[in-house]
């Protein structure tokens, strides 16, 4: 049993069939249909497709003009590209706490972390669980602060109701369409914003600065048609194959969220019962997208330990998310200890999790834990 498998079916297979018959594999007509899909998901005026998560928030990062000499707070306990983003932006991460049991970035913390050249805030929904965004919003306010929220894995999640991503959020959202998330098209990522000069500036920056896409050069009749570039960008698009595969998903997001969320309600009543193993949270007013399940292991249960029991069963688990101050590229910024952020890491352990999982092979994931926990 693997930790993820991505719901991907015969409408995906068609889909990516149909764009190789069609010729047009580069960024054109299924990418635009991409964006507009998401822009009516979350309710978002502009959305950005781009080829990665990772280049998604390095482009959000960019437009908002942080570099050289400015620092970027960011939770330690997420994905490594969070920070490397901010490195790939110029600028320097500086690593801020997470909460014991929601494993997002702790508000109180962000103090602790300011200096006079901080510049923005990157807020990660770890996990697929909305941090708190209100205050997090009020911090950045009264300290002048950007934010940039790295919803990677939190794309069908809900903050006080609204998608994460869409309006009443940070600057910039940013997704990723990477396999482990819930919508994937192989590799791939969207930017949403508000900010309609942001989002041109996206546009020109994912495609080598080139005002003119090449969609329009192939349409152009008659007068061959004036290349511009303005400014210095990157190749960061997404392809029409790609977004192909991603749109028949997108279309059932609702209903991948809802067997996602229903699988962890019956983990949680599972688990609720088994000494030494903590379900996750879902505090009041977060609509969970559990991209990952993620438990804590409590007291000394060693989680190699547990890890290979339920390996002997066919049942592959993962480490929990990194603390990234500790990781050899990183450790070098590391400015103070994170004591949640390490704990986290040690102690966290995701079980499988996915739309195509059934009850039956929950049960067995169940089954296996009680035994290893000896609690039956
Ligand atoms: C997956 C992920 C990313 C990177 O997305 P890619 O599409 O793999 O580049 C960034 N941040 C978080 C929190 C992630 O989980």
């Amino acid at each position: 049993m693997p930790i993820t498998r991505p719901a991907l079916g015969e409408e995906e297979a068609l889909a990516a069939a149909q764009v190789v018959r069609s010729g047009w594999l580069a960024m054109g007509a299924k990418v635009a249909e991409l964006e507009g899909a998401l822009r009516a998901a979350l309710g978002a005026r502009e959305v950005v497709a781009v080829s990665s998560g990772t280049a998604g928030l390095h482009l959000a990062l960019h437009v908002l003009g942080l570099g050289p000499g400015d620092e970027v707070l960011v939770p330690s306990l997420s994905f490594v590209a969070s920070a490397n983003a901010v490195l790939h932006a110029g600028a320097t991460p500086v690593f801020v706490d997470v909460e014991p049991r929601s494993f997002n970035l702790d508000p109180r913390d962000l103090a602790h972390a300011l200096t006079p050249r901080t510049r923005a805030i990157l807020v990660v929904h770890q996990l697929g669980l909305p941090a708190e965004l209100d205050a997090i919003l009020a911090f950045a306010a009264r300290a002048g602060l950007a934010v940039i929220e790295d919803a990677a894995c939190a794309l069908g999640a809900r903050y006080r109701g609204r998608p994460v991503g869409g309006p009443g959020g940070g600057r910039l959202a940013v997704f990723s369409f990477h396999p482990r998330k819930l919508v994937t098209t192989g590799e791939g990522g969207a930017i949403a914003t508000e900010d309609a000069a942001l989002a041109e500036r996206l546009r020109l920056l994912r495609a080598q600065g080139l005002a003119i896409p090449a969609g329009a050069r192939h349409a152009a009749t008659g007068e061959p048609l004036e290349e511009e570039v303005p400014e210095v960008g990157w190749n960061y698009r997404l392809t029409d194959l790609q977004a192909a595969v991603g749109l028949p998903q997108l279309r059932r997001l609702d209903e991948l969220l809802a067997r996602r969320r229903a699988l962890a309600r019956r983990y949680d009543a599972a688990l609720a019962s088994l000494p030494g193993i903590l379900p996750p949270l879902e505090p009041e007013g977060c609509e969970h997208a559990y991209q990952s399940y993620m438990v804590l292991l409590e007291g000394d249960r060693s989680r190699r330990e547990l890890m290979v029991r339920l390996l002997e069963r066919g049942i592959a688990t993962r480490r929990a998310v990194t603390a990234i101050h500790e990781l050899a590229a990183h450790r070098v910024r590391a400015r103070r200890a994170l004591p949640e952020s390490e704990r986290i890491a040690r102690r966290g352990l995701m079980l499988p999790l996915f739309p195509g999982l059934s009850e039956a092979e929950q049960d067995e994931v169940i089954a296996a834990l009680v035994e290893a926990t000896g609690s039956r």
